[in-house]
């Protein structure tokens, strides 16, 4: 038991002291981006205007690429908690984090529901607060521009830029500052760890969840909006409340004629796959775009504007951008 103790206050100085430089790191950004210009957890709610055109992007793996791995520092991290902090060995940590992804779609809500913490918001601090996104994570330019334009009439012309997590707002807040687009968004809808811990913890993709990310926004109707997310529920969830438009960002995509999600969806004319969240404009321009990566990839050999490439089974008439 005290060996256990022990590990436990050796875990929670180690968070600290991350904690510690990630704030120092924070402090110290001078880069292009870093200012937020929204009022975070604004009191009032904008009027609703009809004509409003909003998009909203989730962060994790999707303003930033899953092959960063932050993935993999967040399971790491995780599990780091169910042994230290909670005490369970290795294998209970792994098989309780696995079956309260599958049940509840967030570990915290497995955590709630089974009594084992008290204080969401200190669980948030040493999951997301202590993570050294700054190794990971760095300013992305390309995604600046494609930002930047989303504004413009040739790119959609939104008239908000809207952040939709269900990470608390520290992170999502870190994350854009690091990338260099925090000066590009209008708002962010946040899931609320600082909530006292007997009220119901609502998150994507509860569609009460999306009715938030309305009212923030200052949207009227959803068809008015674009949606853009890599997780499969989240999108199941945009397209059930009638987003405009939804992409899945899905970077390591296969196609594969029996894939469900390719079947399903293919003909749904507001919804695309897309490998890259840098593609977007590809979908503005057709209107909805599938798996275009490797139309994409095919594209880079083609020189000629109009010119046709073959992915798979169906053709796509790529242009050169
Ligand atoms: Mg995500």
């Amino acid at each position: 038991m005290t060996f256990a103790k022990d590990y436990r206050a050796l875990y929670r100085d180690e968070i600290k002291k991350q904690i510690r430089l990630n704030q120092e790191h924070l402090e110290s950004l001078n880069h292009l981006g870093t200012q937020v210009n929204f009022e975070v957890d604004s009191s009032k709610l904008p009027d609703p205007n009809q004509a409003r055109k909003v998009f909203f992007f989730d962060i994790d793996n999707t303003l930033y690429r899953k092959s960063t791995k932050v993935q993999l520092l967040m399971q790491q991290s995780l599990s780091n908690f169910f042994k230290y902090e909670l005490g369970f060995d290795e294998n209970e940590a792994e098989r309780l984090i696995e079956s309260y992804y599958e049940e509840y779609g967030l570990s915290v809500k497995g955590l709630i529901k089974n009594k084992q913490i008290d204080d969401v918001l200190q669980y948030n601090t040493f999951i997301d607060d202590s993570l050294p996104l700054q190794d990971y994570l760095k300013p992305d330019w390309k995604l600046r521009e494609l930002l930047i334009n989303l504004k413009k009439k040739k790119f959609g012309k939104f008239d908000k830029l809207w952040l939709f997590t269900n990470s608390y707002k520290n992170h999502a807040i870190r994350c854009i500052k690091i990338l260099g687009i925090a000066d590009l968004f209008d708002g962010l809808t946040y899931c609320h760890y600082d909530r006292p811990i007997d009220e119901e913890f609502i998150c994507k993709p509860d569609p009460r969840f999306f009715e938030t990310a309305k009212l923030q926004s200052g949207l009227t109707t959803f068809a008015n909006a674009w949606f853009i997310d890599d997780n499969e529920s989240n999108v199941e969830s945009a397209l059930a409340v009638g987003m405009g438009h939804v992409i899945h960002l899905i970077e390591d995509y296969q196609y594969d004629s029996e894939n469900i999600i390719t079947r399903d969806r293919a003909n749904k004319q507001q919804f695309s796959i897309l490998k890259d969240i840098l593609e977007i404009p590809l979908v503005m321009r057709r209107g909805t775009f599938h798996p275009s990566s490797i139309a994409i990839k095919e594209k880079e050999d083609v020189e000629e504007e109009g010119e046709t490439v073959n992915w798979s089974k169906q053709q796509i008439n790529v242009q050169s951008s």
